[in-house]
């Protein structure tokens, strides 16, 4: 089966204590589609600007990616651009330029509105909302948010989460949503909020899903090298979603596999400086990678 992914479409530049590199191809959508790729077909929808070099749009296209809800118009690609503290976790935002962004209110083309799964990744929760109206009873909904939403969308937010099957945010966000420091207490808050499965990313630590069969702790895969973390949460959720989309059986059979697919598929991000490390992995690798942790957490 297939995944629908919106999200944003960006253009990162990149800090870190190491090095910088301006205007890789980055975006929560984009990160998460190219994941979700080496699983299931993936639709996308985004917006980018004429300023967007055609070479990423060959990097989607390698990866089947269909872009017929990819819209490309006059204006600027939405830029971002972030620096790493020397512990490659702490992050900071220099600049967040919405360009095209700003004013996109996609119509979802007719074959995507029947595609079963769905991953709302981080965008403001108005689009997110705007494209899961167009959709024809999906099978699995999920959502992805940041801090940025919490702040200054936090009804709009809120609204979504009631319309979810599964909501993934990270620690920090677990915690200025809830007021709890307590990841499992914080948790347990948010089912009340609406979803079946919630699932909190803890970084490096790895995450935590709460559903019908209980907790399920996913562990990060062990690196010794973190090159650039940016967009690790968006192919988490991106490969979940499209393992998810490929397994036969129920989601409670498969979230906690698709959880360490996603998981394996985020650490290969970190290898290298935005979809750099992604773009070039095989599925083979990716299943390496799982065998090992399942050898590193069997006991
Ligand atoms: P992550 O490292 O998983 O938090 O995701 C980083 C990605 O989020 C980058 O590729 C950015 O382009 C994207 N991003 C940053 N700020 C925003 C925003 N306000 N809305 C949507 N995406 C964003």
């Amino acid at each position: 089966m297939s995944v629908l992914i919106v999200g944003s479409t960006a253009l990162d530049s990149i800090k870190t204590p190491k090095a910088e590199n301006p205007r890789l191809l980055g975006g929560s959508a984009s990160h998460a589609a190219v994941a979700a790729s080496f699983f299931s077909p993936v639709k996308m929808i985004g917006v980018v600007g004429e300023d967007f070099p055609k070479k990423y749009l060959q990097l989607y296209r390698r990866h089947k990616i269909d872009l017929a809800g990819l819209q490309i118009l006059p204006g600027k690609t939405f830029h971002w651009s972030g620096e790493y503290e020397a512990n490659m976790n702490n992050r900071r935002t220099l600049l967040t330029e919405l360009g095209v962004f700003e004013t996109f209110t996609p119509t979802l083309p007719k074959p995507y509105q029947a595609t079963p799964f769905v991953l709302l990744a981080n965008i403001a929760p108005s689009l997110q909302h705007h494209v899961l109206d167009q959709m024809a009873r999906p099978k699995f909904v999920v959502a992805d948010t940041m801090d940025l939403w919490l702040n200054i969308a936090l009804t709009d937010l809120l609204k979504l989460i009631k319309r979810l099957d599964g909501f993934v945010l990270n620690d920090s966000e677990a915690q200025q949503l809830t007021k709890e420091d307590n990841v499992f207490a914080a948790l347990k808050k948010i089912h009340t909020l609406g979803p079946k499965y919630v699932i909190i990313k803890q970084g490096s630590h790895g995450s935590i899903l709460s559903g019908p069969r209980g907790f399920f702790l996913c562990p990060a895969y062990p690196l010794p090298k973190v090159v650039d973390p940016t967009g690790a949460g968006d192919s988490f959720v991106g490969g979940m979603m499209g393992y998810l989309a490929s397994a036969r059986g129920s989601i409670d059979d498969n979230l906690r596999r698709a959880m360490i697919h996603g998981s394996v598929v985020a650490s290969f991000c970190c290898e290298g400086f935005g979809l750099n490390r992604t773009a070039k992995l095989k599925r083979t690798q990716i299943e390496q990678r799982v065998r090992e942790l399942e050898t590193l957490t069997k006991f």
